[in-house]
């Protein structure tokens, strides 16, 4: 075991290779509060990716609700069950990682789902936690709670399922920080399906070889958003780069967000891989499960997205507004702009969009426009 350096626990732990961060990260920010489980992102994905034999039970974007909805079945609450407490103190994680907690002669501590967990990937959709007493109404105080959280492969700077692969199979691409498996090499042990503790790796019993999302890298090269970003309907999502902490530059859009503004948090850091997808937490989710959730510094978050200030809601309007990933972005008084590293404009989007009030009745054409004048 090697000691590395994970900033997203404020100190070293031990990983399997030494620290070897690629020139870019590829990394994107999830915007839980306007997911509507629409599951285009997931049909995007499988239509591209997942349509082949051996592939049917596969997604490698999945939609999930919080607290009750998993795929494949329990997913978190094993792994979480499995690792046993899980301290912060002051922003440093005090507790064991995956790898830390490993079993001897193990190189990472997992569990490998049977096939019946894979069979109900809509299980707990729309279920909430909480109580709603009968003729009670969503509202007021939200005893009653859910959330959507959409999952791909975090691309993790120390993924576990590399890490776990006896035969080299899975690699880090250097230039973009994309985690791949190679299928010539992969033998079909699956110890990356029982390592990788967000369930992102998927056997297929056809070809009797692993798979795994992909970031749609042949998109990434030519400067373009994976399938489940550009067609994702909430426009919830936007990928890019993500620097080190001590790198952190406010005009890279994934940077403002993850580290100048802090709003986006990755998904269970404790766990040790540094994953790459971080998430706006939901504004009405108890403080406990966002905590063992996205880690420290949630309620931060959710202060600082209630009360947006024009930077902060000006990039927030830039989600989702072009194919194109966007490597810097700036605002210029009621415009935000999209940019490329050269400074050349991508997309323009209002800081505020327009709101035209119709009038009820239309003198013109002599007609009522609505049917409450
Ligand atoms: S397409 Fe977007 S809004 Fe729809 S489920 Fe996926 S992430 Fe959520
Ligand atoms: S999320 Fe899982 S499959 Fe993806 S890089 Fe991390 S450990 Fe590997």
């Amino acid at each position: 075991m090697a000691r590395v350096y994970n900033w997203q626990l404020g100190r070293e732990m031990s990983y399997w290779y030494p620290e070897s961060r690629p020139q870019k990260q590829f990394a994107a920010v999830f915007d839980v509060n306007k997911c509507i489980a629409c599951q285009t992102c997931t049909l995007a994905c499988k239509t591209t990716w997942t349509s082949g034999r051996g592939q049917e039970y596969m997604l490698w974007n999945n939609v999930e609700t919080k607290p009750y909805g998993f795929y494949p079945l329990a997913w978190d609450v094993n792994v979480l069950d499995a690792l046993g407490e899980q301290r912060w103190s002051e922003g440093r994680y005090e507790g064991r990682t995956l790898f830390e907690a490993a079993r001897a002669g193990e190189r990472v501590l997992g569990w490998r789902p049977e096939e019946l967990d894979y069979a109900h990937p809509n299980v707990g959709e729309d279920d909430c936690a909480g109580k709603v007493d009968r003729g009670h109404a969503f509202g007021g105080q939200h005893l009653a709670w859910f959330f959507y959280l959409a999952r791909i492969c975090n691309h993790c700077t120390y993924p576990a399922c590399l890490a776990s692969c006896p035969r080299t199979s899975i690699y880090k691409r250097p230039e973009d920080g994309i985690v791949l498996l190679d299928q010539s090499r992969c033998r079909g042990y699956q110890e990356c399906v029982k390592a990788c503790p967000y369930k992102k790796v998927f056997f297929n019993p056809l070809t009797g070889v692993s798979e795994k999302c992909i970031a749609c890298f042949p998109k990434i090269e030519q400067g373009l958003q994976p399938q489940c970003f550009a067609n994702c309907i909430g426009k919830i999502r936007l990928a890019g780069w993500l620097s080190t902490p001590d790198k952190a530059n406010p005009d890279n859009p994934i940077d403002y967000l993850v580290h100048v503004r802090k709003i986006a948090k990755p998904l269970m850091p404790q766990l040790g891989l540094e994953p790459n997808i971080y998430y706006i937490p939901p504004l009405h989710a108890p403080d406990d499960f966002m905590h063992q959730m996205f880690g420290p510094g949630v309620k931060e978050a959710i202060a600082a997205y209630r009360h947006a200030d024009d930077d902060l809601a000006g990039l927030l309007a830039l989600f989702g507004s072009t194919e194109r990933i966007v490597p810097r972005w700036k605002r210029s008084g009621e415009q935000v702009l999209g940019l490329e590293e050269d400074g050349s404009e991508i997309v323009r989007v209002p800081l505020r969009e327009p709101v035209h009030v119709r009038a009820g009745y239309d003198e013109g054409r002599a007609i009522l426009r609505t049917n409450c004048p």
